[in-house]
């Protein structure tokens, strides 16, 4: 079985509609697909009716934008009542953020003399990515990457804050809409330092079940080892997946990080315990 479990669609920040991400998946030999837009469910409906067509077991999950000790943390959650009343208004006010962040970018670009308007930008809640593609497509830079490293990254010249959830709430609100939660590339990009075993402990406690080990921002293979013994100990399930973006991401094609079926059945007892408990309607996994 071949389970990949953080994926992205146009919904978000990918370049396929869910539809063409289900096929896709299917057609690089995937058994199980999770969807995990940033903030959102509004690709849940579509992925699942195509996953139904297609033969393919799919997860219904959402990458929410939180933050610990001063940090931003992706946390993964899977399988959580999108109708929960705390969860969608912590999404709402994502959202919103992200909505009023675009045009004070744009500002901040024209500022250093980039030629940019709302314009220019392809997406109906403009988020860094899309206005690091409107950079690509004016040939500012070359890449989504370099847009990043050169304006958007935390301490660059376009950089705008925005509202982000405290992610031991978070951990909590997702628990009480009867999903689970895995904390999405805890090592990538310089966050060890805000995600210590010691703290990851405490999130442990807090309700987390798992952490993503094996993804393409933990590039050093003892960064991996390091957190699958981490999650051994304290009885995460440890997680591996692509975090495919379509066009949107290069060296993140479907399945090229997977997660065990052992350490996914965990996952899914985990969500059934948090469904059980929370008293919730909570999405089924979709089987073929
Ligand atoms: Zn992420
Ligand atoms: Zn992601």
């Amino acid at each position: 079985m071949r389970i990949d479990l953080h994926t992205h669609s146009v919904v978000s920040d990918g370049t396929q509609t869910p539809t063409e991400l289900v096929h896709a998946a299917r057609d690089a030999g995937l058994d199980v697909l999770a969807l995990t837009d940033h903030d959102t469910a509004a690709g849940w409906d579509e992925a699942a009716e195509a996953a139904e067509d297609a033969g393919l077991e799919l997860v219904r999950g959402m990458e929410i934008s939180t933050q610990h000790h001063g940090q931003g943390v992706h946390l993964l959650a899977y399988l959580p009542d999108p109708t929960h009343a705390g969860l969608r208004a912590e999404l709402d006010r994502i959202v919103g953020g992200r909505g009023a962040r675009a045009p004070a970018m744009i500002a901040a670009l024209n500022k250093i003399d980039i030629a940019i308007t709302l314009e220019d930008i392809v997406a109906d809640v403009p988020g860094r990515p899309h206005v690091a593609d409107a950079l690509v497509r004016r040939k500012v830079v070359q890449t989504r990457d370099e847009a990043f490293e050169k304006y958007l990254n935390p301490g660059r010249p376009a950089y705008v804050d925005r509202y982000a959830v405290s992610l031991t709430a978070m951990i909590g609100i997702i628990a009480e809409a009867g999903g689970v939660t895995v904390i999405a590339h805890p090592w990538g990009r310089g966050r060890k330092g805000a995600l210590p075993a010691s703290e990851l402990a405490q999130l442990a406690s807090a309700g987390l079940a798992g952490i993503e080990v094996d993804h393409q921002d933990h590039k050093d293979p003892d960064v991996r080892d390091e957190l699958r013994a981490i999650a051994h100990d304290l009885d995460l399930v440890a997680t591996g997946s692509s975090d495919h973006h379509g066009l949107g991401k290069s060296n993140h094609g479907l399945g090229c990080n997977t997660t065990p079926v052992e350490q996914y059945e965990r996952l899914l007892e985990r969500a059934a315990t948090a469904s059980a408990r929370s008293g919730r309607v909570t999405p089924d996994v979709v089987t073929p």
